[in-house]
């Protein structure tokens, strides 16, 4: 691996996807003209690009929690996209239910708040 090539960051110009607005970033120059805009959106603080950035820290949140309590992979990918999907706005709630008795519930609130509740149907019990 070559150590000389340095990441070397040129002025760009980016497009907030919400308002238009252009701004200058230093960005390496290898970033696609996407990226650049993305950054630029991220920059932006008209309504949309902040309302946008909101929605992006509350789903990072959930899904970190959802990372917490969930061990597999699999499940984690399958609430993942779940949470997406509420956070586009095309569904509302979610409720998965799984065996044997574990039933997890997603949903969006009026506050545009994303929530989550894993409940257990049925306790533990033993006798010996
Ligand atoms: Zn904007």
């Amino acid at each position: 691996m070559s150590d000389n090539k340095k990441e070397v960051k040129i002025e760009r110009i980016g497009t907030c996807a919400y308002c238009g607005q252009i701004g200058h970033i230093e960005a390496s120059g290898e970033l696609s003209q996407a990226e650049v805009d993305a950054m630029a959106t991220d920059m932006c603080i008209c309504l949309d690009a902040v309302n946008a950035k909101r929605k992006k820290v509350k789903e990072a949140k959930i899904k970190e929690f959802v990372k917490q309590k969930f061990v597999t992979d699999e499940m984690c990918n399958f609430l993942n996209e779940a949470i997406e999907l509420l956070n586009k706005d095309d569904f509302e709630e979610f409720t998965f239910k799984q065996y044997p008795d574990k039933v997890t519930k997603i949903w969006k609130d009026n506050s545009g708040s994303l929530n989550i509740r894993i409940r257990k149907t049925e306790s533990d019990e033993f006798k010996a």
